[in-house]
């Protein structure tokens, strides 16, 4: 390629692009164009495909302002810019998660124990070791936990967690956010006694002999008095923490699915500290939506750290924890066919207001029936009150068939499926079988309908590692080797372009993220090895380098 000094460079335009050289701004005056930062010896996986790859980029002023090769590139540098040497490494965008729940998790991560541990004897280890810093009476809060993933091979109960302590309440949350494991102490000072019959929508799990094991789901969990109250400077440190936990794993944006007041307080927060490092497209919840529809405000209000994105509903319960509304039963229950959580009537009303009021609307649906109703509903808009472009959301949209596939198709809408469960949560997929898990988490099916997929963990329920979810897309392998319907397998092109340009067309941010092109933000992550380089059963194992978010470094290893 040809050498161009960078005045001659920033006068080209056209030529540098014939040359192969793309650039952002090529108008303004040479001095004031000077990049705050190049990268050069890339293997750089643009996903742009008009330039798929390069060796090197430029940013200035939070922007990629070129991308081409090692020469050009260094040719634009001054001595005010930071040259980083990617030594042959491989540098892709940032990648994006379209479905998460960051402010929860960073705020669980300041305060309570992380017993994502893999062992009884290693959650009652960290618990011990909180009791001893905890006065008497104080609750005790774990998180993460997951009662499949124990090597003692059975679930925590509430024997195990009276070894820690009988001063303190304890309650382990599950990751899944629907149950928790309570010791004899939070039955106690919570007033819950062998009487205590279950609520509506909720259940106290007891033994043979009636006594509690002291697993509680749902509604039931609303008896025990948990502090709940955390202050708004707690709030915005733990978004920091969330931040700098994600940027570790190369995330550089996240959907927050479902944002409370309290949540959108934190994120503005964060920021006016400097600690937001996440661009955030923040999904309005049911409960804050009036109030930001009645005041004007709809999807895309914002800017590039925080916007706000769909407003969300819920619809069904949980793939993981084996509760969402389906047209066949689960696998030994001939009578469980899952729980709606909204009737078709509700769904038409909900949708039908966010989407005359301009906005995008995002509503969680597992179950092929519930995706189904969702579809009617966003399908009735159209007919009625047509729109271009909504790119309305199934959240999770887990379980599919050629019909609903072919509708979303039409409609342009955007399914949300989980990226990392098949290879995370492999041991539950045994109570949907074989048959139905060739029709879950159906990237592959989505990819072949030319539906723009968006990536999805559903952290705190599902891990949030993108590398993690490339493996899992591509493999369709769990942990322990088994093959979890290899039809829905994508190529890794496509597992790159899902985890990066298809998130941010998700937000209706493509023109602004996704790939390494002049114009877009600055967002990228260096990979100490190549994806297509390692054994796809480790592709999780690559280490991460560095992450970039608008030309400031937030991760380095
Ligand atoms: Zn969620």
């Amino acid at each position: 390629m040809t050498e161009f000094d960078r005045r001659q460079f920033l006068g080209l335009g056209a030529a540098a692009t014939a040359a192969g050289l793309t650039t952002g701004c090529a108008s303004g005056s040479g001095a004031s164009v000077v990049p705050d930062l190049v990268v050069v010896n890339g293997n750089v996986l643009t996903q742009d495909d008009d330039n798929p790859t390069a060796e090197a980029f430029a940013i200035r002023d939070e922007r990629f302002v070129a991308v081409g090769s090692n020469a050009d590139v260094r040719n634009l540098a001054s001595a005010n810019t930071t040259v980083i040497d990617a030594a042959g490494a491989t540098v892709v965008p940032g990648f994006i998660d379209a479905h998460s729940h960051p402010s929860g998790a960073g705020l669980n991560e300041l305060r309570n124990v992380n017993t994502n541990l893999g062992s009884i004897a290693r959650i009652q280890a960290a618990l011990r070791e909180r009791a001893a810093d905890t006065p008497p009476g104080e609750w005790i809060v774990g998180f993460m936990y997951d009662d499949t993933k124990q090597e003692e091979g059975r679930p925590l109960n509430r024997e195990d967690l009276d070894a820690v302590s009988t001063e303190h309440p304890i309650v382990v949350g599950h990751r899944g956010g629907h149950t928790g494991v309570y010791n004899s102490r939070a039955f106690e000072v919570s007033g819950i006694t062998r009487e205590t019959s279950d609520p509506f929508g909720g259940h106290f799990y007891r033994d043979e002999n009636g006594e509690f094991t002291g697993k509680v789901a749902e509604r039931a969990r609303g008896y025990f008095q948990v502090p709940s109250g955390s202050t708004p400077e707690e709030r915005a440190r733990g978004v920091g923490v969330i931040c700098r936990k994600m940027n570790a794993s190369g995330l550089t944006s996240v959907h927050q699915a479902g944002t409370s007041r309290a949540d959108y307080v934190a994120y503005q927060d964060a920021r006016a500290a400097g600690d937001l490092t996440l661009r955030m497209n923040l999904m309005a919840r049911g409960g804050t939506f009036p109030a930001l529809h009645s005041a004007g405000i709809r999807t895309g209000f914002g800017d590039e750290w925080l916007r706000i994105g769909p407003v969300k509903y819920a619809a069904d319960g949980s793939a993981s924890e084996r509760t969402m509304a389906m047209s066949t039963p689960y696998a030994g229950r001939p009578d469980d066919y899952g729980i709606l959580t909204m009737t078709q009537d509700e769904i038409h009303e909900v949708v039908e207001e966010a989407h005359r009021g301009g906005w995008q609307v995002a509503i969680h649906a597992n179950g092929d029936v519930t995706i189904d109703m969702v579809l009617n509903a966003y399908e009735r808009m159209q007919r009625e009150y047509p729109r271009d472009d909504t790119r309305h959301r199934l959240e999770h949209c887990s379980l599919v068939n050629p019909d609903l596939l072919r509708r979303i198709a039409d409609g342009g809408y955007i399914p949300a499926p989980f990226y990392t469960y098949a290879h995370y949560h492999g041991e539950k997929w045994i109570e949907y079988g074989e048959e139905k898990m060739e029709w879950m988490f159906a990237h592959g099916s989505f990819v072949e309908y030319g539906i723009p997929v968006a990536p999805a963990s559903d952290h705190s329920p599902g891990p949030y590692e993108p590398l993690m979810a490339l493996q899992s897309m591509v493999t369709r392998k769990d942990f322990s080797g088994r093959v979890w319907g290899p039809s829905q397998r994508v190529t890794l092109d496509q597992a790159l372009k899902i985890c990066t340009t298809h998130g941010a067309y998700a937000s209706h941010e493509e023109g602004v993220k996704g790939s390494i092109t002049a114009g877009k933000l600055g967002d990228f992550v260096i990979l100490a090895e190549s994806p297509y380089d390692v054994d796809p059963d480790r592709i999780k194992e690559i280490a991460i380098v560095r992450t970039v978010v608008g030309g400031r470094t937030v991760y380095e290893a």
